[in-house]
């Protein structure tokens, strides 16, 4: 099986949200589609192991924000990397409330959703949303899971539902080009050193948590 020809199918980039007893919770996702016009309904994929996952299973309820190609990808960083459990990934981000729902003021807009129906599988449960509410903030292009990978060289979450193994860093036979590599989401950065100052775009770790690769 050549797996590699289901890097053609496209997705987004989003942040799925939740909230109980006041405390606000979410995650990165990039399997989300709409499956019907009429009731709005959408698909959404989130691996077991994501904190997210069991709030939305007790609270029936979820919202989604379509992140933007120039969102903060510190959002990301937090969002994709980290665990609500031990974070409050709200305390840095611009979001307001939308029917008790926190939602990304940084994105194209987002959609509230309540849970009608979920499915599981061996890693993911896919959760069917009837969405509820939704509203737009502006024409700005959404990110796109290849724009992500592209153009911000970001790198997938393990528990993200298209993660694959990297089996080997690829090296170039410039000897004089170096990479370093953040230790919390992959980011790869070349040159010749790597600058004291440099901060990861994508996480925003420091320069001490990156390691030189071969
Ligand atoms: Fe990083």
């Amino acid at each position: 099986m050549d797996r590699k020809v289901l890097r053609n199918l496209s997705y987004g980039v989003y942040v799925v949200t939740t909230i109980k007893d006041d405390n606000k919770i979410g995650c990165i996702a990039n399997s989300i589609m709409q499956v019907t016009s009429d009731p709005v309904t959408v698909a959404v994929s989130i691996n077991h192991d994501n904190y997210t996952n069991g709030i939305i299973n007790e609270t029936g309820k979820f919202a989604v924000s379509i992140l933007k190609e120039n969102s903060d990808s510190k959002i990301i960083g937090d969002f994709g990397f980290k665990s609500s459990k031990d974070n409050d990934k709200f305390k840095t981000v611009d979001y307001k409330e939308v029917d008790c729902m926190p939602v990304i003021m940084d994105s194209c807009g987002y959609f509230i959703c309540k849970v009608i129906d979920k499915v599981e599988t061996t890693t993911h449960t896919v959760f069917i949303g009837k969405v509820i509410n939704a509203d737009g903030y502006t024409n700005d292009n959404p990110m796109t899971y290849k724009y992500y990978h592209e153009k911000l060289k970001g790198t997938s979450p393990k528990n993200a539902p298209t993660y694959e193994e990297e089996k080997e860093v690829k090296t170039d036979n410039n000897k004089n080009t170096k990479k370093w590599k953040c230790k919390v989401c992959g980011y790869v950065y070349e040159g010749d050193e790597l600058p004291k100052d440099f901060v990861c775009p994508i996480c925003g770790q420091p320069h001490t948590e990156f390691y030189e690769v071969d």
